[in-house]
């Protein structure tokens, strides 16, 4: 195995993944280099079941060893929500701006100590023929009362980090990465690998 395709095609993301696969000697491509693939929807209600969809289909479509992930954040006072449906929260129009500007307004009159919530991401790795890994990371932290800082994407602006006493978009690539929901969940799937990789090549 030395071609691992990543079933996103965000440059980010895949960017992210090069950096820590090739000390493995792995080489990852992202789904930009198989436009025929186009969008893989997420039907599913978990985190790990819209991971295993995607995992699964791009493995099954391109032969190769696919890697997806599904995050999202989850506001203990909205009882969970937005969850799997945050690119989404705010309708089919949803814009990262429209998604901040909702949450802040569900959330008004929640007092700090109220605004508890976390990042979540589920990581899946699948070949071809059904074989799969999988791990969960979580990122706690507190929805700010206004949005600052301009790193980072969706909700980073609004994701209050209480140990570091700044905002997700306040955050370098490389803090936000130690710390991130995204960050654990990529490293427990890379301390599966070794066993992963051998259970494929029996
Ligand atoms: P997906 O995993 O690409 O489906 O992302 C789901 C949505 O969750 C994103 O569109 C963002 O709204 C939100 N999200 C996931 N991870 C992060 C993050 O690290 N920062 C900010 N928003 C995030």
């Amino acid at each position: 195995m030395k071609t691992v395709v990543l079933a996103t095609s965000n440059k980010g993301k895949i960017a992210e993944f090069n950096e820590l696969l090739k000390d493995l000697g792995l080489e990852v491509k992202g789904l930009d280099q198989f436009p025929e693939i186009g969008e893989i929807p997420e039907p599913g209600e978990t985190f790990l079941e819209n991971a295993i969809i995607k995992a699964q289909t791009v493995a099954n479509l391109t032969g190769l060893v696919a890697v997806a992930d599904d995050s999202g954040l989850e506001v203990d006072a909205l009882g969970g929500r937005p969850g799997v449906y945050s690119a989404r929260y705010s309708g089919e129009d949803a814009t990262p701006e429209k998604n901040n500007a909702k949450l802040l307004e569900e959330l008004d009159g929640v007092a700090e100590e109220e605004r508890t919530a976390r990042f979540v991401c589920v990581m899946v790795a699948a070949t071809p023929d059904n074989i799969r890994i999988q791990s969960r990371g979580e990122w706690e932290g507190r929805i700010a009362f206004e949005l600052t800082g301009k790193q980072g994407f969706g909700y980073d602006p609004l994701f209050f980090d209480p140990e570091l006493g700044c905002v997700a978009a306040e955050m370098t690539r490389e803090t936000k990465n130690a710390r991130s929901h995204r960050g654990k969940a990529l490293r427990a799937l890379m301390e599966q690998w070794a066993d992963f990789q051998e259970r494929i090549s029996r």
